[in-house]
């Protein structure tokens, strides 16, 4: 069966009222630490300087006999250029059975103007289009071709602030967003060590507490902050250098030999995360699976990980299904993210037709249906702009 057309489509999906909270979630306010954060204009929220207008992007693959795939990446018309304008007509023709030949042939074609970034994140959404569509054609989940189901039930982690209502949605585990950064001085650091802290006695000795920096600091800062933070027992901190600083990723894991690190988000296809393991530079490897290169991208860094007796814990894997596939199927990817509803609003208030099954007892899984059983019906589907 051949590949007969690869298009950007939008989904047209029944409107939705913005749900009642109980008050405002912990990211409509708070600072984050980030890597702009040294510049004023800039520092006090993360959506001031974040493109606005790059969307998310749905790819839509088509066989010859007319079944179809869907995958899904980010970051708007830069995105949807290289899918449609080089990858997608290049791919035509192609086996669509044949998804890690596809990926081989897109990562080359990208080389250049580079595989990494916005031709990784195009390359995850046809990526994950061919898989979905090879599901269909198989009449098999996604979880079952990769060999799985490794697992009958994912654990979750939620990420946000809001430790309390974290809580009573049933997680186990929260990762808190770190306020400040080198720019903020020693007032920073007592700052987040009270945020730390605070967390730490919400929830009790008998839940995780994870830190997320996102790319904020440099290496003493890291060094610092967590030498403070280490009586709180964090069971990791995430993302603390910018993703390109490679050899500095290995200076930070000498001088914290004690303290489980983890990275990931920003970094794209398997090379970095080569690196990493086999530097033994952190400890948990989070690649997004719609940023770095598609499930073909992660199957690969799962296998390196495994290798080198690292943890693969996807960035946002518990919030679509694309990711719950691949956690369900890869023994060594214990855990999925997710971001709970806004405090006071029900789970399935929020819930979206590619989103997760809810959570039970703070647990995920991928719900029934052939490839990544995606539930958007062919009406609601149209032509990008
Ligand atoms: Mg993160």
């Amino acid at each position: 069966m051949r590949i007969k057309e690869i298009r950007c489509v939008k989904l047209r999906l029944p409107a939705k009222v913005k749900p009642e909270q109980s008050r405002p979630a912990w990211h409509e306010t708070a600072e984050v630490a980030n890597p702009v954060s040294r510049y004023p204009r800039y520092k006090r929220h993360r959506s001031s300087w974040l493109p606005d207008v790059w969307g998310p992007v749905w790819v839509q693959v088509v066989a010859e006999d007319g079944t179809y795939g869907l995958g899904q990446t980010s970051f708007g018309r830069p995105v949807e250029a290289i899918i449609e304008d080089h990858l997608g007509p290049r791919l035509i023709g192609e086996n669509c059975l044949a998804v890690e030949r596809c990926w081989d042939l897109m990562c080359r074609l990208s080389k250049p103007y580079g595989t990494v970034g916005l031709a990784s994140s195009a390359i995850s959404g046809i990526d994950l289009a061919l898989w979905d569509l090879k599901g269909k054609l198989m009449r098999k989940p996604v979880v079952e071709l990769l060999g799985g189901p490794a697992r009958d039930s994912i654990p979750a982690y939620s990420t946000g602030n809001d430790v309390d209502w974290q809580i009573e949605l049933g997680f186990n585990a929260v990762k808190l967003a770190c306020p400040y950064g080198p720019q903020d001085g020693l007032r920073g650091l007592e700052e987040n060590e009270r945020l730390v802290s605070e967390a730490r006695k919400t929830v009790g000795d008998n839940r995780e507490v994870m830190l997320d920096c996102y790319m904020a600091f440099d290496e003493d800062y890291t060094v610092r902050l967590a030498e403070r933070l280490r009586k709180y027992r964090l069971k990791w901190i995430e993302e603390y250098l910018e993703p390109e600083q490679l050899e500095a990723h290995c200076r930070v894991r000498a001088r914290l030999p004690w303290q489980t690190l983890a990275t990931g988000e920003h970094m794209y296809t398997q090379h970095p995360f080569a690196f990493l393991a086999s530097h033994g530079a952190v400890d948990i490897l989070q690649p997004d699976i719609h940023w770095v290169g598609g499930l073909t991208a992660c199957r690969k860094i799962a296998e390196i990980a495994e290798g080198a007796g690292l943890q693969v814990i996807l960035h946002g894997g518990g919030l679509t299904q694309f990711g719950l596939h691949f956690t369900a199927a890869t023994a060594n990817s214990p855990w999925a993210e997710y971001w709970g509803p806004p405090p006071g609003v029900a789970q399935a208030d929020v819930a979206t037709a590619w989103g997760p099954a809810l959570l039970e007892q703070g647990t995920l899984y991928p719900t029934d249906g052939n490839g990544f059983g995606l539930q958007i019906e062919p009406d609601q589907i149209e032509a990008a702009a």
